[in-house]
């Protein structure tokens, strides 16, 4: 019987040998997913390298720059942070969308990017929010966009000994704020169907000066969509502004059929979530002083 060993290394140098000397070994952050495709015999590690006793990795850091968020935070640790909440009303709420009260408790936000899944929850608000995520391998440090991270379902830009050990999202311009939203077939506890963030900031007079939009799970990766912020942008967030926005997601949308909706009714839902949280985001943007 192959037997599985499990490995609390202390420092990311630690951490990079280990996966670097053994392909087979998993990196192990909260186990939500690693766990669920363990046994389903999806992976069959050699060992597990567990993350979370590495303090580089879990924690939460906010100052003048912006927000720095170890790779191994948990969920409820971001979402329980009053400043974070503050500034990133729209992560916020998609970290909190994640799964349950257990699930937050264990899951973290790296292993949401890590894992590579297009309907993952957190990585569009990432997107939206300009985040960096540092990553760190036998080569040394680089930096690689949110954007550009996942690479196809499951895949990412990680290679072989690297890890992510943060994500860095710059501190939001005066009246800027983000928003997140997504359709689930049940009340909770499932897989969207469609997600979309934006990301607005807005002058005095309330017209829109900077937006991003990002779409998830309607394409092979949570994507950037241009063109939906540049409906947004020189606008004051009207119907007309709103519908062009919905409609470039909507065509930038390159979903598949599944049990949970068809390629027309995704393409339709994210059109809709992506007009409602650019108003969202509009209105939290026009709040603030
Ligand atoms: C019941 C249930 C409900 C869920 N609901 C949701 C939901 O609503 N929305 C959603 O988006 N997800 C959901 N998930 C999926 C999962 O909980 C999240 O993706 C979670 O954030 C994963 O984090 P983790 O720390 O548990 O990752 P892990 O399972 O530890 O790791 C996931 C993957 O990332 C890799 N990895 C982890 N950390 C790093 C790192 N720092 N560097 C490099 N690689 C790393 C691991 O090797 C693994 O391949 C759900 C899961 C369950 C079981």
């Amino acid at each position: 019987m192959q037997t599985t060993r499990y490995e609390a290394p202390a420092t990311v140098a630690d951490a990079v040998r280990l996966i670097q000397a053994d392909p087979d070994a998993r990196l192990f952050a909260g186990g939500t997913d690693l766990l669920v495709q363990y046994r389903m015999g999806v992976h069959r590690p050699s060992a597990f390298i567990d993350l979370k006793r590495i303090p580089e990795l879990v924690g939460i850091a906010v100052d003048a720059r912006g927000l720095r968020l170890g790779a191994a935070t948990a969920a409820a640790v971001i979402t329980e942070h009053r400043e974070v909440s503050r500034l990133w009303p729209g992560l916020v709420e998609a970290v909190h969308l994640v799964g349950s009260t257990q699930i937050q408790g264990r899951g973290t936000i790296g292993g949401n990017l890590c894992n590579g899944s297009p309907a993952a929850d957190t990585t569009a608000p990432l997107i939206v929010n300009r985040a960096r995520c540092v990553i760190v391998g036998p080569e040394g440090e680089r930096i690689v966009n949110a954007e550009d991270f996942v690479i196809a379902p499951g895949a990412t830009v990680l290679q072989r000994g690297e890890m992510l050990v943060a994500v860095l999202i710059p501190r939001p311009a005066g009246r800027t704020a983000d928003a997140y939203l997504r359709l689930i077939p049940r009340s909770e506890m499932d897989i969207a169907v469609a997600g979309a963030a934006v990301s607005v900031t807005l002058d005095a007079a309330g017209v829109c000066t900077a937006a991003r939009v990002a779409i998830a799970a309607v394409a092979p990766r949570p994507l950037l969509v241009p063109d939906a912020a540049q409906a947004l942008i020189g606008s004051t967030l009207d119907d007309e502004s709103l519908r062009r926005a919905a409609a470039a997601a909507s065509a930038a949308a390159t979903p598949i059929d599944d049990k949970r909706g068809t390629v027309a009714y995704r393409r339709q839902v994210v059109g809709v979530l992506t007009r409602r949280a650019a108003s969202m985001a509009g209105a939290r943007a026009g709040a603030q002083k």
